[in-house]
C-alpha cells in the first residue's frame, strides 16, 4: 500500500481497521485535558475498562461470602487460576494443561530453573544473549553460583557482530554447535527488550534440543505480541509477566509454560507446595505429594485472586480478538510507524536510525544520533508517552489493541516540532 503522512489518509486507515473499536475498551491518560499518545505498552500496558468489574466482583465475594468464597463464590477461588488457562495457552500456542498463572516473572523463572538447569561436571553451560534484561542475567547468575558454579565459567553470552543492532540467527546456531555437550540450557528473551528483535525461537529451540539441551524462552515481550508457537516448536518451558502486551496491571502474575514432555512426572526436581499436589486429594492434607497432569504442579500457593481477576479481564479481550488479527494490525501499523519516521526524517534532517530488525514484534527502538534526550522530554510533555533507553534510544510500542493510526500521524507532527524547535 502506498502511504501517505497526512491526517485525512490516516484517519482512512482508521476507518477500515476492525480492531478500531476496542480502543474505546480502554483508559487513557490525559496530558493537559487530552488522551496521550501512547507508546509504552510494552512496559506497562493501558488498563481495559472491564478489569475494574473483575476486580469488583472478587472484592464483593469476599465481603459477601468470606472463607466460603472459596468454594462458593460464582467464580471459586480454589481453582480460579484453571479460567485463565485455555485462553491463555492459545495467546502463546500450548495446550491447556501446559500453561499455569503464579507468582510473578523472575520468580518464576527461578523456580523453573530448578527443573530444567541440571548442570552435570560435563554438561553444565548456559547461553543467553548478550545485554539479557538485568533481572534475568540477575536470576542465572545468582542460580550458578547457588549450585556452587563460577557464572565466568558458565553463562555463554552470544554477541552481536561488531557496528550491527541485532543478533544474526546463524551465530546463534554456531554458538549451540559450538558449546555442543556442554550445553545444558538455552534461556533467552523471545523477543529482546532494547532493540525489539524477535528471535528464530523455533530454529533455535530445535538447534538446543538437537544438541542435548534444555529450551527456555523469556516471553515478557513475547506474549500478546507475537505469534508462539511453543508446544509444537518443542520448547522446554517458558514464563512471561502479564503487564506488558497483556494489559493485567502493575506488577501483576506471569504465565509459565510447561511443555506436555515433563508433565506428570515424579523424578523431576521442583519445589512444591499444596497448590500442585492433586485437587482431589489436596485437603487431606497428606504427607506425600502427588502431581498433577498439568503445569499447575508448579504452582506453590493458593492462587492470588485478586491478582488474577484483571489478567482474566484482559484475556477475555485476547479470547475475542485472537492473536492472529492482532498481529495484522500490527504489521500494518508498525509499517505506518515507520513510514511516519523516515517521512519526518526526511522532512528534518533528524538523523535518526531504526535499530529494530525486520522481525519485529511491536516495538520499534530508534536511535537519535542528536538530541535524543531532550527530545524525549518533548515529547512526554506534548502527551507522547514513549519510553527512553541509555545511550540514545527511544522506544515506540504500536499496540494494536489501543493505538491508532491517526495517533502515528499525530506523533510524527509532534515530533517533527520537537527536531525543529531544538534546531532553530
Ligand atoms: C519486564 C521483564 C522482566 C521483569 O521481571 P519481573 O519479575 O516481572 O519484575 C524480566 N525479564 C524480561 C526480559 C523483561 O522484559
Amino acid at each position: 500500500m502506498q502511504f501517505q503522512n497526512s491526517l485525512d489518509f490516516a484517519r482512512h486507515l482508521d476507518a477500515q481497521d476492525p480492531l478500531s473499536k476496542y480502543r474505546d475498551e480502554f483508559h487513557f491518560p490525559q496530558v493537559e485535558g487530552k488522551e496521550v499518545i501512547y507508546f509504552t505498552g510494552n512496559s506497562l500496558g493501558l488498563q481495559p475498562k472491564n478489569t475494574q468489574r473483575f476486580i469488583n466482583e472478587v472484592m464483593t465475594d469476599w465481603k459477601e461470602l468470606a472463607v466460603k468464597g472459596h468454594f462458593h463464590s460464582e467464580k471459586p477461588w480454589w481453582d480460579y487460576h484453571e479460567r485463565l488457562a485455555a485462553p491463555l495457552a492459545k495467546v502463546v500456542g500450548a495446550k491447556t494443561e501446559e500453561v499455569c498463572v503464579m507468582n510473578t516473572l523472575t520468580v518464576n523463572l527461578h523456580f523453573l530453573m530448578v527443573s530444567f538447569y541440571r548442570p552435570t561436571e560435563k554438561r553444565f553451560k548456559i547461553l543467553c544473549e548478550e545485554k539479557a534484561f538485568s533481572s534475568d542475567q540477575y536470576m542465572l547468575q545468582s542460580q550458578v553460583r547457588f549450585r556452587n558454579l563460577d557464572p565466568d565459567e558458565t553463562i555463554v553470552e552470544i554477541k552481536k557482530q561488531e557496528g550491527e543492532n541485532h543478533w544474526r540467527t546463524e551465530d546463534i546456531l554456531e554458538k549451540i554447535r559450538e558449546v555442543g555437550e556442554e550445553l545444558a540450557l538455552i534461556l533467552i528473551g523471545g523477543v529482546n527488550y532494547y532493540n525489539g528483535q524477535v528471535f528464530d525461537m523455533e530454529q533455535i529451540t530445535k538447534a538446543g534440543k538437537s544438541v542435548g539441551a534444555n529450551v527456555g524462552w523469556d516471553l515478557a515481550h513475547a506474549a500478546g505480541n507475537v505469534e508462539l508457537k511453543l508446544h509444537d516448536w518443542g520448547v522446554d518451558f517458558a514464563a512471561w509477566c502479564s503487564y506488558k502486551y497483556m494489559n493485567s496491571g502493575p506488577g501483576n502474575s506471569s504465565g509459565i509454560f510447561i511443555h506436555k514432555n515433563h508433565l506428570g512426572k515424579k523424578d523431576i526436581p521442583r519445589f512444591e507446595g499444596w497448590w500442585g499436589t492433586k485437587k482431589e486429594t489436596r485437603f487431606l492434607m497428606k504427607p506425600e505429594f502427588e502431581p498433577m497432569s498439568s503445569a499447575d504442579t508448579w504452582q506453590v500457593s493458593n492462587p492470588p485472586v485478586l491478582s488474577l481477576a484483571p489478567y482474566l479481564a484482559s484475556l477475555e479481550m485476547f479470547e475475542e480478538v485472537g492473536m492472529e488479527t492482532l498481529i495484522k494490525k500490527r504489521n500494518e501499523i508498525g509499517a505506518y510507524l515507520e513510514f511516519i519516521l523516515q517521512e519526518i526524517d526526511k522532512e528534518t534532517e533528524g538523523n535518526f536510525e531504526i535499530i529494530t530488525p525486520e522481525d519485529r514484534g511491536c516495538q520499534l527502538s530508534v536511535f537519535f544520533h542528536g538530541q535524543g534526550k531532550s527530545l524525549f522530554d518533548y515529547l512526554m510533555k506534548n502527551g507522547v508517552i514513549t519510553d527512553w533507553r541509555e545511550p540514545n534510544v527511544i522506544r515506540l510500542a504500536a499496540v494494536p489493541f489501543y493505538c491508532s493510526f491517526e495517533d502515528m500521524y499525530r506523533f510524527g507532527q509532534i515530533l517533527k516540532e520537537g527536531i525543529l524547535g531544538q534546531s532553530r
